[in-house]
This record gives C-alpha cells, structure tokens and sequence, in this order.
C-alpha cells in the first residue's frame, strides 16, 4: 500500500478510485477522501494535469495525421502526466506509423523511379 501513490496509473479509473492515505473507495470524480479529507493529486495545483478532452484530443489526432512530428512531440510531452499517458502513447504510436507509412511511399517511390529508369536505358532490355 506504500506505493501506491507513485503508480503512474494510480486513479486511472473511470468510475472509482482508492484514497492513498487510507484505502477508502471513492468516485473517480471526487476531489478530496470523504473519509480522511485527503486531496487527490490531479486536484492538487502544482500537478492540476487532466486528460486532454474529446476535442483536443480529436484536434492532436488531426494533427499528427498531417505532420507526423508534431504527434511524436505532443504524443512525448503528454506521456510526463499519468493522466494523459495513454493518450500520449496513442498519439506517438500514430505518428510513427504515418512516419513509416511516409518512409514506405518514398522508399516505393525511388526503387519504382530508378528500375523504370534502369529498365529503359538497358542496353539489355529490347
Ligand atoms: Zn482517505
């Protein structure tokens, strides 16, 4: 029970969670323990980190769709909070799929460029 406080996915979820001090069960939406008065660390200001709402979040999707970059970015900078860890994951997973998926057309792209080249100035293609 010690440390249950530093597991990143303490409080995670989404209809209750446990007090750290005391263990008592709460909703996932309550600010402080009803029983010990305990303030949760996502209501404390120094660590006031939620998880990016629905449209924000649709907004990073968009993003990262259109430059892969900035999902890797947004993606690493949201991993620092456990609140929008999994997000973060979700939004660097898909920009290194679009990196790749990039890396493939250009790849494709010159190997089909310089055979359709190779294969008409061949002294040996007739
Ligand atoms: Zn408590």
């Amino acid at each position: 029970m010690s440390n249950q406080n530093t597991d990143p996915n303490w409080g995670e979820n989404n209809n209750y969670k446990y007090c750290p001090r005391c263990g008592n069960q709460t909703l996932a939406k309550a600010v402080i323990c009803v029983k010990c008065g305990y303030t949760f660390p996502e209501f404390q200001p120094s660590t006031q980190y939620n998880p990016w709402p629905g449209l924000a979040m649709f907004l990073l999707i968009i993003g990262t769709l259109f430059i892969p970059l900035f999902g890797e970015v947004m993606g690493f900078i949201s991993m620092q909070y456990p609140a929008r860890r999994s997000q973060g994951i979700l939004l660097l997973t898909l920009g290194i799929i679009k990196d790749v998926i990039f890396l493939l057309i250009i790849i494709f792209g010159f190997v089909s460029f310089f055979h359709t080249n190779i294969y008409y100035n061949s002294p040996f293609y007739y």
